[in-house]
């Protein structure tokens, strides 16, 4: 080979006797075949063939492999974020004329695609209450295909009857997904109690530090999973093998990480809940949390994301206090080392208004030193009660 030709070919080297314990990043647009049979024939290599890198590449595949295996899953597809999952599961499942029921604490960009994209296409989406449970029946017509939940509601934290959901749409033949980026697979499997897709927005727990974004959707037929992929090809749509590394990597400590946050949330909001400046804690493994039923028989523990529900007359001030924060930082996107609080209004999440005023501090809780977070805290409490009478 002459120089030219000799630095675009690589050389083969041994890859005898390497065993890494980290995953390798293999990056692949064009997947290349040993004969121009093989490559006529690509097409049957079946749903773990390898055939272009839009399809994956061993990296997408592991995270894919690892997260089937979380979840009980016969197939995951990895997409570029979890609002993208949500989508092409959407735009597979769903036809003109046909309807999807979502809750209405739902994660906002979801209404947003069901009103503001799919219902000019003929879409139709319907809203019911969180705790629905088996009275999800009074929303169905023959419209509905695929009823949508989200539990715990990511801000509001109710917890829905989710078992009696999944009895009622199979009862009519309906399909049923779940958005379970709160609990991760650890603390839930929505696959096991009988759903048809699960989607984990990677972005939060799994990646961990606050440096990628990627969604998945797992199922239990095979079937679907090349409904999706097809779906996502169609649309151009895949992911770069780097952020599946760091997904992959973020992963391996989503264990310790999760019981920690866990322990830590559940312990401040016991104790937030006597503090003066604030109406209601909303956390699932609280009494009163709306659904804490559910959360206990279903679930295996709390990671480490709640809801502060401020008294409505210091609503004025809660912007300027907030700025006293040192520890917390303000953000969304939650699920990183960082611990994070987000203010929204109540009626930012809620549909129909329910009556309820005032704001909500949405916490994450990070791995920070838990006695200067609660010191942070309480310290941004203490400020906004100083500022404004109840
Ligand atoms: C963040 C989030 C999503 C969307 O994930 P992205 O990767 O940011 O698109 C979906 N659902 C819930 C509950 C979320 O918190």
């Amino acid at each position: 080979m002459k120089d030219l030709t000799k630095v675009v070919h690589h050389p083969q080297v041994d890859q005898k006797g390497f065993v890494s314990l980290a995953v390798p990043t293999c990056r692949a647009s064009t997947i290349v075949f040993d004969t121009a049979r093989d490559y006529a024939e690509r097409k049957q290599r079946g749903p773990d063939g390898y055939t272009y890198g839009l399809n994956g590449t061993p990296t997408t595949k592991t995270l894919e492999a690892q997260l089937s295996d979380l979840e009980q899953a016969e197939r995951t597809l990895i997409l570029p974020s979890g609002q993208a999952a949500i989508a092409i599961l959407f735009l597979a499942v769903l036809n003109p004329g046909d309807t999807v029921l979502i809750p209405d604490n739902i994660y906002p960009p979801v209404r947003a695609l069901c009103a503001d994209f799919l219902a000019a296409r003929g879409i139709g989406h319907r809203i019911y209450p969180p705790m629905a449970g088996s009275a999800i029946e009074d929303f169905i017509d023959d419209s509905v295909k695929l009823i949508w939940t989200e539990s715990p509601g990511s801000a509001t934290m109710e917890v829905g009857d989710l078992p009696a959901i999944v009895a009622v749409a199979q009862a009519r033949g309906i399909f049923t997904g779940c958005d379970n980026t709160w609990a991760t697979p650890l603390l839930f499997k929505p696959l096991a109690i009988g759903m048809d897709f699960v989607m984990e927005a990677l972005t939060k727990y799994v990646g961990g530090h606050s440096d990628i974004l990627l969604g998945s959707l797992s199922m239990r037929d095979l079937h679907w999973h090349q409904r999706l992929r097809d779906c996502a090809n169609m649309l151009g749509i895949g992911v770069s093998p780097d952020d599946c590394a760091l997904a992959l990597r973020g992963i391996e400590t989503l264990g310790v990480r999760i019981a920690h946050i866990g322990k830590v949330s559940t312990d401040f909001a016991w104790r937030m809940r006597d503090h003066a400046a604030v109406a209601q804690v909303l956390h699932p493994a609280l009494p009163d949390c709306p659904g804490h039923a559910h959360w206990l028989r279903d679930f295996r523990g709390a990671s480490g994301v709640f809801s502060i529900a401020l008294q409505p007359a210091l609503d004025d001030h809660v912007d300027d206090t907030l700025a006293e924060l040192r520890i917390f930082a303000i953000g969304a996107s939650w699920g990183g080392t960082r611990s994070l609080i987000a203010p929204m209004a109540i009626q930012e999440r809620l549909g129909p208004p329910d009556g309820r005023q005032g704001r909500l501090l949405r916490i994450s809780i990070g791995l920070e030193d838990p006695d200067e977070l609660w010191e942070d805290l309480v310290h941004v409490l203490d400020s906004l009660l100083d500022r404004g009478p109840v």
